[in-house]
């Protein structure tokens, strides 16, 4: 029988995270105070994160366990389906084996609560009341409302202006769990304020939403904060995905030749590709091929600098080192909103300085044609920030029908598209364009970096 979904039960969930940083050939970067330009301290960080997730963020043990609360939750969701892309390879014609591990099949529609709930049983557990956050395309406030509902926690999501207007269903979901929703930049902040006080118009940034929440966070010792990628943290939580996928693949005979993932933090493809790295650093596999796909219009890997700066507009968060377009860069609108951080996780910049994976961009109307020939085949609607893995996967499955040769491609696809329908109809009517960023104001936020080591 040839099987297209395979599944494991839920005692064969993962009991651990797997902490890439034990297997690394070169420590990362450390994580810099920006007044003193020392390595920052535990007590710099405490007051926007509990010490648990402090301690997770610099542990250099292999493996965390996962707490007994937070495993029972998962296991609503959890294991998702690894499923074989039969259907997809025969619209292809192609020689080459897709799989794909879906994360869409989570309460909020991502691989985001695989963070949400931890961070939030966490910051439950040392006592916080409120937690605040940013959210670009609603997917990560989404989730951290959805953790706020279940551990009784008061959330307050900075969501940036631009998609706070284009999404309100996704601004009703997070009403929908309990979370007070703000357009960014608002009024409630200094940092709000005074980008409100230059721009008048502002349709906010990630960046920007960031500065408002970690401000708020720091002001009331009741209140701490929470981020939905980039931190290390966050992306251990993520390693169920790729842990999951190992031992779905033991079902069917098969490793990956390719693996891919796309990238605006970093978490979702670190989320999959670091268990397998890790069999690669400790020597126990070694043909492995990653390929991160990022944004044409938000090109933070292909095109950013890698350097010491900031996470946000308004200069609150600790400086790390990372591929980065200057923290004041506002990319171009484009329809994948998760897509357009101007940084990318530190331990994800370290290793693609380490030459181990591979970087590329592809801009918007390429992803969307790619994510109709994936629903049409598939059944699944893809969000439009997936949408970069199927084109890369799809591109490698034709490569293989040119060379004739019969590799195995993996991709984690993410998350639905249940809420970008808007995209999707703007894609329909041929209202999109493909946008590139603009390399003069790329190079002025560049300029702007902090320091240069
Ligand atoms: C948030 C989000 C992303 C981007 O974040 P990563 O940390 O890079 O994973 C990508 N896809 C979806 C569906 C998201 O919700």
């Amino acid at each position: 029988m040839d099987s297209i979904k395979y599944t494991l039960s839920e005692n064969q969930m993962p009991r651990f995270w797997y902490n890439i940083q034990a297997d690394l050939p070169e420590p990362v970067p450390s994580v810099l105070h920006p007044g003193t330009l020392e390595p920052i301290t535990v007590a710099d960080l405490e007051p926007l994160f509990p010490t648990q997730l402090i301690s997770q963020e610099v542990s250099q043990e292999r493996w965390i366990e996962i707490p007994d609360e937070v495993q029972s939750i998962y296991r609503q969701w959890r294991p998702t389906p690894l499923y074989r892309a039969r259907r997809l390879e025969k619209a292809l014609d192609t020689p080459a084996k897709i799989y794909y591990k879906y994360e869409g099949v989570s309460p909020a529609g991502s691989h985001k609560p695989n963070t949400a709930i931890p961070q939030a049983y966490y910051n439950k557990l040392a006592g916080v009341k409120r937690l605040t956050t940013e959210t670009g395309a609603g997917q990560w406030g989404s989730s951290l409302s959805l953790a706020g509902a279940f551990f009784g926690l008061e959330i307050v999501v900075f969501m940036v202006k631009v998609s706070y207007h284009q999404k309100p269903y996704r601004r009703a979901f997070m009403e929908a769990y309990g979370a007070r929703v703000v357009a960014s930049p608002s009024n409630e902040t200094e940092a709000g304020r005074s980008i409100l006080k230059k721009y008048p118009d502002s349709t906010g940034s990630l960046g920007i939403a960031i500065g408002e929440a970690v401000e708020v966070a720091i002001a009331d010792d009741q209140t701490k904060y929470a981020l939905g990628s980039v931190l290390n943290h966050v992306l251990l939580h993520q390693t169920v995905i790729g842990q999951e996928t190992l031992a779905q693949l033991e079902l069917t005979g098969d490793y990956p030749d390719i693996i891919i993932g796309c990238t605006g933090g970093g978490s979702n493809f670190a989320g999959i590709a670091f268990p397998f790295l890790g069999a690669k650093l400790r020597g126990e596999q070694n043909n492995v091929k990653f390929v991160a796909v990022e944004p044409a219009a938000c090109p933070t890997l292909t095109k950013g600098k890698y350097a010491y700066d900031f996470g946000d507009t308004a200069h609150l968060t600790p400086l790390v080192k990372m591929h980065t377009l200057g923290s004041s860069f506002v990319p171009q609108g484009f329809h994948a909103g998760g897509l357009r951080y101007h940084g990318m996780a530190p331990l994800l910049s370290h290793i693609v300085e380490l030459g181990m994976i591979e970087c590329r961009a592809e801009t918007q109307l390429g992803c969307f044609a790619a994510g109709l020939t994936f629903a049409r085949a598939e059944g699944i609607l893809p969000a439009p920030e997936a949408n970069h893995a199927v084109k890369a996967a799809i591109d490698e499955a034709l490569r293989c029908k040119e060379e004739g040769v019969s590799q195995t491609i993996l991709f984690n696809l993410c998350g639905h598209g249940h809420f970008d329908m808007q995209a999707y109809m703007d894609y329909q009517a041929g209202l999109l364009r493909d946008t590139e960023y603009s390399a003069e104001e790329l190079e002025m936020a560049l300029s702007g970096l902090p320091v240069s080591r």
